[in-house]
């Protein structure tokens, strides 16, 4: 048996940074909502097809545990939000999945381990910050898995976006967990809209947040670029579960489909070479990092 090793899940540090937006300043900050450790294989794929879902069940080792980022965007057009991470309910999973299938629940229990505490929920992270929450304008949703959707329930009041195909083809999300009023706003990609991926959703009327279909996580899963003055930022859901991960081509096992992530490592890596690209998975050990020291995919 592994031993947790934190006894809060909030291990790492809250990042704030200041980009230039059209020559004013605007903050960026990276909040830490708890962490999550899942087996080696989950994270990494081993073995063709199937074989690599099984081996996720089967296999022993986990990873170290793994921040679950929230990023939030002062913007001029109101404070963004993109995902919502994680909260403490979550660590029972027998009450806190009562809703959904055992064969859920049995995953659940061998593929991953979640480490937070009340105190590592948004709401405290918003507090350090001094930002608050009903000051959110707009939440925007990579992808519906739970730990980016857990801390929707702090936001009944806001407008919250999410792709149509992520919504209509949902892989291994857990609508019980989903809040009773949510509703969100399903968005399509426009076509024509940016370098490389050519489709986005513009997220802001000025067109500098972009919502951008990077799917093999999900089948419909989506990134946002936020395209400042002096270099872009990709939030990066679960494209990938850290950066090396698009530098090498290895895949996740976790994933939907393995040949829509080749190609979507291949969009990024092509998009970070016509643009200079900070790029921020939500589970990277050090997204928080990169973003502090303005540090590029390539
Ligand atoms: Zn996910």
């Amino acid at each position: 048996m592994e031993q947790i090793k934190y006894t809060s899940g909030n291990n790492y540090q809250n990042i704030t940074i200041t980009v230039k937006l059209n020559g004013k300043d605007v903050k960026v900050h990276g909040l830490c909502t708890g962490s999550v450790a899942v087996k080696k294989n989950f994270k990494t794929k081993n073995g063709p097809g199937g074989l690599s879902k099984l081996n996720i069940l089967l296999g022993s080792q986990y990873t170290d545990y793994l921040p679950i980022w929230v990023w939030v965007i002062e913007h001029p057009e109101g404070l963004i939000l993109v995902d919502t991470g994680e909260n403490a309910e979550s660590k029972n999973i027998d009450k806190f999945l009562a809703q959904e299938s055992g064969f859920m629940r049995y995953q659940m229990k061998h593929a991953c381990k979640v480490n937070i505490d009340t105190k590592d929920e948004l709401n405290y992270q918003f507090n350090k910050v001094n930002l608050k929450l009903e000051d959110v304008k707009l939440v925007v949703l990579t992808h519906l898995h739970l730990d980016h959707t857990d801390g929707l329930k702090f936001f009944p009041n806001q407008e919250i976006i999410v792709g149509k195909y992520e919504y209509n083809h949902q892989n291994n999300s857990m609508p019980s967990t989903f809040p009773s009023w949510f509703k969100p706003k399903m968005v399509d990609y426009q076509e024509n809209k940016i370098d490389v991926f050519n489709q986005a959703y513009p997220i802001t009327k000025t067109e500098d947040l972009l919502y951008i279909p990077t799917p093999g996580h999900t089948l419909g899963h989506s990134s946002v670029v936020f395209k400042t003055d002096d270099f872009d930022i990709i939030f990066a859901g679960d494209a990938s579960y850290d950066q090396n991960q698009v530098l090498k081509g290895e895949l996740a096992g976790a994933n939907a489909d393995y040949n829509l992530t080749k190609q979507t490592y291949k969009n990024l890596l092509e998009y970070a070479i016509i643009r200079k690209t900070i790029y921020l998975p939500t589970h990277d050990e050090k997204a928080g990092q990169r973003l502090e020291n303005k540090e590029f995919l390539v």
